[in-house]
């Protein structure tokens, strides 16, 4: 006999089958011998009192063999000689529209302009220790995208609905933990992630498709308003080579600044959207998980033997705009995500341990078009140059002034109750920002329009959240690529571009994703579309 049961119980008891059995045993007035198996379906943490409780979803197997292990794995058919879809990027929507399109009987043909995710740490170990940012292949850019070398967070707060499930199965089929299934706030970490993509590059390969690494789009080749095609640059030997295909689905992410400049040349219809920046800040994880497990400083360190490094999510509405907390990373690092030289972005990661002493979230401001009117010439990259200017005031402010060689990735930065106050920081604490940071008076550098909605923003925050409004937490400018700036116009029916026929903008630098799961859920969508479009 099987039976699902919901199961309160403390983190130890959690962390310990045999406890859990004897409770689902008093529970179904049954003795634990006859518990042949337990499966456990969902877990999350109810943190709200100081009584920490896990919540756990349970099936039972009474009197009855457990169940052979599922299997995640997908059979992708042989793709080798069927329709080419040319897939621009290979960061969540690229991949996981590929590995759809192979479901669907099509041959992706993967193009992305970074490295392999192997050879891109050397990149990112320059961008850290040499602050040199090579625009190919950096945090944004390279195999898996701006996925790989995250937190690998994989919820959304996305309300589209989409095969979830289907995401995070696949994430299993490919090395991932079984455990992204069951928690209720998954994460994999930087440190996993890289292998788990390289799964399914080895997938797409071995059923067919092709991956191309070094292989820059510059170009689309368009007739009477059809793709026929694109023009790639190959990074490695300077050449420039022509694919031909029917279909192209375009799933660059929110920093492929040249492909929006490359459509707005070309005619083809962008448009300008809402979109978020703002800071990122840094508090020590054990302030955090102090104030989240509601206990004194010196028992952080017993709550953590059962329970994770503690997350928030906070929003305000400050002045008529929502400021959010976005990215949280706990146990992480501040990363610097810059795509280009002589511009500071900040984002962050944290490895599946999440043991990093520190805990660091976004913190932005929802942007829009009145906000950068300044920059209306520049039509719908209005915003993007907003974004831009943003980012450069950012690298001048970390006290970099060679515009000519543009290098330098130390990035401004302030204590936090110091910027609420309006005052600059005479001294920093340690920040895990590896290029390094400045004082800089952010308070005043920020347009009023973030500045002054971050400063209320924190103020509620320590209102929520009593001892997060601190002077040992340190903010970093600045977090500006939280979300696209453009949005790639495409029919709601067919997702195809409504100028250019099978042209199928994707993910979330086309608009349609915010995060690793929305943009893998939308590069499924375009898959399928472009099967549609064959019926
Ligand atoms: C450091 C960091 C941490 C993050 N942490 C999380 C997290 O924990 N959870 C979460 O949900 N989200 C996280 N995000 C956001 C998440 O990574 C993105 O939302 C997601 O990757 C978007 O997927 P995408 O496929 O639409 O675009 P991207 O991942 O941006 O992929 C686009 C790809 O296209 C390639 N490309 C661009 N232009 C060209 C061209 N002209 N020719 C060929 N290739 C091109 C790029 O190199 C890139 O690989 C994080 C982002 C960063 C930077």
């Amino acid at each position: 006999m099987k039976q699902e049961l919901q199961l309160v119980v403390s983190p130890e008891e959690a962390a310990n089958e045999n406890r859990i059995k004897e409770i689902a045993a008093q529970q179904l007035h049954t003795n634990t011998t006859n518990i042949s198996y337990i499966k456990i379906l969902k877990r999350s943490i109810d943190a709200r009192s100081r009584n920490i409780k896990i919540n756990l979803k349970i099936e039972i197997f009474i009197n009855e063999q457990p169940p052979s292990l599922p299997s995640y794995k997908i059979n992708y058919q042989d793709v080798t000689n069927k329709v080419p879809v040319i897939v621009i990027g290979a960061g969540p929507a690229g991949l996981f529209g590929a590995l759809q399109l192979m479901e669907n009987g099509f041959k992706p043909i993967v193009i992305e302009r970074g490295k392999t995710v192997k050879d891109r740490r050397r990149d990112l170990a320059a961008i850290n220790k040499a602050q040199l940012v090579n625009p190919h292949s950096n945090y944004c850019f390279g195999e898996g995208g701006a996925g790989t070398y995250s937190d690998g967070k994989l919820y959304t707060r996305s309300t589209k609905r989409g095969d979830i499930k289907k995401i995070l199965e696949t994430f299993v089929a490919h090395g991932a933990d079984e455990n992204i299934l069951i928690e209720a706030h998954p994460h994999i970490g930087t440190n996993k992630l890289p292998k788990i993509i390289e799964a399914m590059r080895q997938t797409i390969i071995n059923n067919g498709g092709e991956v191309h690494f070094n292989t820059h789009v510059i170009d689309l080749i368009l007739k009477n308003d059809a793709i026929k095609g694109v023009i790639c640059h190959q990074l490695e030997n300077n050449t420039t080579t022509e694919i031909i295909a029917d279909s192209v689905l375009l799933a660059t992410g929110h920093s492929a600044r040249d492909i929006f400049e490359l459509l707005h040349s070309k005619n083809i219809l962008i448009e300008g959207k809402t979109f978020a920046m703002g800071v990122r800040v840094e508090h020590p994880q054990a302030l955090i998980d102090s104030l989240q497990y509601h206990c004194t400083p010196n028992e952080v360190a017993h709550k953590r033997e059962y329970l994770p490094a503690s997350s928030y999510s906070l929003v305000h509405q400050a002045m008529g705009r929502g400021v959010y907390s976005f990215c949280m990373c706990p146990g992480g690092i501040i990363a610097p995500c810059a795509t280009a030289p002589g511009e500071i972005v900040t984002n962050g990661w944290s490895p599946s341990k999440r043991n990093n002493p520190y805990a660091n979230s976004g913190i932005v401001v929802t942007i829009e078009p009145e906000d950068y009117k300044k920059f209306s010439e520049h039509g719908p990259l209005a915003g993007l140059r907003y974004q831009q200017a943003l980012e450069k005031m950012a690298w001048k402010a970390g006290g970099q002034t060679n515009e000519k060689e543009s290098l330098g990735q130390i990035a401004p930065a302030q204590r936090l109750q110091d910027f609420v106050n309006n005052k600059l920081s005479t001294t920093l604490p340690d920040a895990s920002y590896q290029p390094g940071i400045r004082s800089a008076p952010l308070h005043e550098l920020l347009p009023a329009e973030i500045g002054k909605r971050l400063q209320i923003g924190f103020q509620e925050f320590g209102k929520k959240m009593s001892g997060y409004l601190s002077n040992d937490a340190v903010i970093v400018g600045v977090e500006s690529r939280t979300s696209s700036p453009i949005r790639i116009p495409r029919d709601v029916t067919t997702l195809q571009h409504p100028k250019i026929k099978g042209l199928y903008p994707c993910g979330e630098g086309a608009g349609y994703a915010g995060g690793i799961v929305s943009a893998a859920i939308d590069g499924q969508k375009c898959a399928n579309a472009i099967a549609g479009s064959f019926i």
